[in-house]
């Protein structure tokens, strides 16, 4: 059976690429329905994510157009991540897998070749990691590098120099609706549903036209999203410098007492260093022990799935009995 594919697009005043991008989209699906590899019932699939522009106008119009393009507009501009969110969670029930990828022409289309093939041979998820990043600034370019070692050393699970231009199965999607949570950072949530998966590799070009929504301000808030959704080791770093403190402050006070004894202190200088230090060192680690607290009630009311299973012996039966009685049906 020929799977359907949907390319999920968010879009966000997108009206100076839209009518450029578009038509490649759809070439690139058609180019893959002509060729069998996937259905006719596929669609390119645009979320209008509240564009302040014509970017609706222009995709409504595109519907009409071609019966192969279809649209869904947010109530309002809710930032990238929800709205492709919210175009995957769309799109999983009338297909059998997505590639999300952004409408400004930058990831190079071709991709979709090679990871319709390894979903062919398996995988439920497949990344779309960019070769090289020659084309970014010097400072974008060092800026991401230190956010994936950053994000590495804060123990979450990113594949390097990947955005969110990535194939997913319908099976894969299911399990990504079962994540509850709010603050989302979807690189750092698809790795952790498992299955099967790869990487394909790209080189990634400059914008097409307009402009990037991603200001530094943007991109820092993106960075922050991704360590505290992820991760709750910022916590245990305050808790460990508590106790560090905690000793220190244990030194000072031996310290002091002991300038104390030799009388090499002003009158009521000892005591209030003591004071000071312990204190200090009582104070953060009380503060580090709460966090972690917090933390643990942060990742808790998350309500992510504590599992996802992969494969039942049974539902292969089924499988197997389903594709017995489709080539015995084929045969009449
Ligand atoms: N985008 C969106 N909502 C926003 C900002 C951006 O849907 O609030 C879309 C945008 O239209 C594009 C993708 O997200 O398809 C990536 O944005 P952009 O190309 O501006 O980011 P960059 O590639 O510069 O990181
Ligand atoms: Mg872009």
């Amino acid at each position: 059976m020929t799977p359907i594919l949907y390319i999920v697009i968010p879009c966000y005043n997108e009206q100076q690429v839209l009518p450029e991008t578009a038509p490649m989209f759809l070439s690139k699906l058609t180019e893959l329905i002509d060729s069998g590899e996937i259905s006719n019932d596929s669609r390119v699939m645009f979320v209008n994510d509240g564009s302040r522009d014509n970017t609706w106008e222009i995709i409504s119009a595109l519907s009409k157009e071609n019966e192969h393009y279809v649209g869904l507009s947010l109530s309002r501009n809710r930032g990238h991540q929800n709205a492709l969110l919210c175009g995957l969670m769309e799109a999983k029930d009338m297909c059998d897998i997505t590639v999300s990828i952004d409408c400004d022409g930058q990831d190079d289309i071709n991709a979709i070749n090679e990871m319709v093939k390894e979903y062919k041979g398996g995988c439920d998820i497949v990344y779309g990691v960019r070769n090289s990043r020659k084309k970014d600034s010097f400072f974008k370019r060092n800026t991401a590098q230190l956010f994936y070692k950053l994000l590495s050393w804060m123990g979450a699970n990113v594949v390097y120099n990947h955005a969110d231009y990535r194939l997913m199965s319908s099976k894969a999607l299911n399990e990504l609706a079962k994540f509850k949570e709010v603050n989302i950072y979807l690189r750092g949530m698809v790795p952790l549903i498992g299955f099967k998966s790869t990487s394909v590799y790209y080189e990634r070009n400059e914008r097409i036209a307009g402009e990037s929504h991603y200001p530094l301000s943007k991109m820092l808030k993106l960075a922050f999203d991704g360590i505290t959704s992820l991760s709750i080791k910022p916590m245990h770093i305050i808790t460990t410098v508590g106790i560090v403190i905690m000793f220190l402050s244990l030194a000072g006070i031996v310290w002091s007492v002991v300038a104390y004894f030799l009388q090499q202190s002003v009158a009521g200088w000892a005591s209030t260093i003591a004071l000071i230090c312990f204190f200090g060192g009582a104070q953060l680690l009380s503060i580090g022990i709460i966090g972690e607290y917090i933390g643990k009630i942060y990742m808790e009311t998350k309500n992510r799935p504590r599992y996802i299973v992969g494969e039942r012996t049974w539902e292969a039966d089924e499988k197997n009995a389903d594709n017995s009685t489709e080539v015995s049906g084929n045969e009449e």
